[in-house]
């Protein structure tokens, strides 16, 4: 029997898809499994259209026999089949799904582009075969024939026999190497697990012989070993079900099936949707980050199925980096099972869907904030500050998105505040949406900058997390009404009664105090808002304080300054004690300045330069 040739692309492409292509051999279940599901939908539409054929449900399903003896591997169907010409167009050149017409398209020279750009089906099985053989029995014919190869030698084709219509791959499984198992492909569990984790959801019965144990009859201690066909999938997905027939507990379980979290989810989005593109999705809202959440190691990325075969672990670009908590699947038939990630991204489709899917959670957070306030308080705490990232990065760009899910603590409320609530109950004089940044709302609470406001009545957000200030900048403004820290030195409020005088004297004591201080800060002045502290620190510019000190304890340091500006209270009994000094006592002066300086950076959570020469200090106006 003369051997064929492969069409000469194909033999390239073959050599070059073997021995680089797939990272994950096992998906060449996935491909065989679901060239047989194809061929029973084919029959399938037949019977549904031809009166001389009554569709009997349970004919139809896949069988597959591992045997460690002969090591081999079937996958046997009930499909359509293929006549003699069918093996040879289709099995005998590359890609008759479109794979070749598009690659004749987008010819490049590295044969590694090509391939890249598509996958290749039937031929997945020399991943793990060194020969594939087909036996084939197309509907409507009385003839069988056989399809034989080794791989990119070529093939032959000759008559055999077979009782029904359908397919029956065997694969002779490749030799174990010192780097591979291949072993593990006739390992009925292992079997199981790749089919449970690629075809799940295929429509039609995937049956295995498994090895299960029983008592021996009459004993009650000994075991015997038998076999019993099992169907390996679960056949219907939970996503093309009916959401009415569905449970919350269905939907929970199906979250810890498909190990999505640890927690229970908040919330689970259950998407049908028929028209420009069509897709099923089931989405779920984690309520706890998981452990690796703010860490590089954590890939976003929703499941990619096509008709119920999964075709991608985590599909990245169904989701927007600021929803990367989002858990779940998508499953849409506009996919080609053979898409490659490169062709994905650029998808139109997959963008269509993505679009629609960001809509969706964002509807269902401003549900959840709206109407389960403590349940969207809970999921804040969690991925709040995914939510302000994302506001802060691509450059403000998705801010309309997001501004409205933003939580901050109130010091009137003294819990999270949306900003909306912040701005429908601002005083009506009241210019600027305050806020205070620190460690933790206890040390905010005792900030001496924010005596003035608070005496106002002016509510203020206070900022814990270090992306907080840093997502506001971004923002800029939320209803048109801009932000304002405490901590800059112009509050925007110049009312008479705020208005300080200062004499000329006052001012050259300033100045003084500014040539003792140098460039540690910009500017000495009276303060518009201290009441009852004598002295606290200010900033002018863009960078503020807080920003400093976050942009300071990052790796590689940047060491930037934001501009202080330290300010007195010169309505306290300190500034007469300055005042004094600076008339009678030069050393004292430098040593009060030396004090206050330092008193304000202890208030602001700053390191003061040299505590010794600070406690020193205070140790000599104690004596
Ligand atoms: P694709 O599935 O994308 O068309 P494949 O390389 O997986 O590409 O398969 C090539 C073709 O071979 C299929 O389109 C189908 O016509 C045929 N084929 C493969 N396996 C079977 C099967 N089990 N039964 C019937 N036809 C099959
Ligand atoms: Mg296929």
């Amino acid at each position: 029997m003369e051997t064929k040739q492969f069409k000469a692309e194909s033999k390239r492409l073959l050599d070059i898809m073997i021995n680089s292509i797939y990272t994950h051999r096992e998906i060449f279940l996935r491909e065989l499994i679901s060239n047989s599901s194809d061929a029973i939908d084919k029959i399938y539409y037949k019977a549904l259209t031809d009166d001389s054929l009554t569709f009997e449900k349970d004919n139809y399903y896949i069988n597959i026999i591992p045997d460690k003896e002969s090591r081999t591997l079937k996958i046997c169907d009930t499909g359509i089949g293929m006549t003699k010409d069918e093996l040879e167009n289709n099995l005998g050149v590359i890609a008759k799904s479109g794979s070749l017409q598009f690659k004749k398209e987008n010819e490049v020279e590295d044969g590694h582009d090509i391939i890249g750009q598509f996958g290749v089906g039937f031929y997945s099985a020399f991943l793990v075969a060194k020969e594939v053989t087909v036996i084939s029995k197309a509907f409507g014919s009385d003839k069988a024939y056989k399809w034989q190869s080794k791989g990119a030698d070529g093939y032959i084709i000759e008559p055999c026999e077979k009782d029904s219509i359908g397919t029956e791959i065997v694969l002779n499984i490749k030799d174990n190497t010192e780097d591979e198992n291949f072993d593990e492909y006739l390992d009925e569990y292992r079997l199981k697990s790749i089919i449970k984790r690629y075809s799940d959801f295929i429509r039609y019965p995937i049956k295995m012989d498994v090895t299960k144990s029983k008592l021996k009859e009459g004993s009650e201690s000994e075991y015997e070993e038998y076999n019993e066909e099992e169907v390996v999938n679960s056949m219907v997905p939970i996503w093309r079900k009916n959401k009415r027939e569905l449970k919350d507990e269905d939907y929970d379980n199906f979250y810890v099936e498909k190990h999505f979290g640890f927690d229970k989810p908040l919330k689970h989005i259950h998407i049908s949707v028929d028209g420009m593109v069509s897709y099923n999705s089931i989405l779920y809202i984690p309520e706890k980050a998981p452990f690796d959440f703010y860490t590089k190691d954590y890939e976003k990325g929703l499941e990619l199925y096509s008709s119920g075969v999964m075709i991608m672990e985590k599909c990245a670009d169904l989701l927007p980096d600021y929803f990367s908590f989002v858990k779940g699947i998508v499953d849409s038939e506009d996919f080609s099972l053979n898409i490659s990630r490169e062709i994905l991204q650029h998808d139109r489709q997959l963008k269509l869907i993505a679009k629609n899917i960001k809509t969706k959670i964002k509807n269902e957070l401003e549900g959840l904030l709206k109407n389960e306030r403590e349940k969207y308080e809970e999921f804040y705490k969690s991925f709040g500050s995914q939510l302000k990232y994302g506001v802060y990065s691509d450059f403000g760009a998705n801010k309309d998105v997001l501004q409205d899910l933003l939580m901050f603590y109130s010091s009137k409320e003294k819990k999270l505040v949306t900003l909306d609530e912040y701005v429908s109950r601002m005083k009506e004089e009241q210019k600027y949406i305050y806020y205070a940044s620190g460690e933790s709302y206890e040390r905010i609470e005792k900030l001496p900058q924010t005596e003035l406001l608070l005496d106002k009545g002016y509510e203020i957000l206070y900022f814990i997390d270090d992306v907080d200030e840093f997502a506001i900048k971004m923002l800029a403004n939320y209803k048109e009404k801009e932000f304002k820290s405490v901590s800059s030195s112009d509050l925007g409020i110049d009312t008479e009664e705020n208005e300080m005088k200062t004499s000329d004297e006052d001012n050259k004591l300033f100045e003084s105090m500014k040539e003792l201080l140098k460039d540690k800060v910009k500017e000495v002045k009276a303060s518009k808002k201290l009441k009852k502290h004598p002295v606290c620190l200010s900033n002018e510019g863009e960078l503020s304080i807080e920003m400093e000190k976050v942009l300071n304890a990052m790796p590689n340091n940047p060491s930037l300054k934001a501009d202080k500006v330290l300010e007195i209270n010169i309505n306290h009994e300190v500034f007469d004690a300055l005042k004094d000094a600076h008339e009678k006592d030069e050393e004292k002066f430098k040593l009060y300045t030396d004090l206050l300086y330092n008193q304000a950076l202890l208030i602001e959570g700053l390191s003061i330069g040299d505590p010794v020469e600070f406690t020193n200090n205070i140790c000599k106006i104690m004596k």
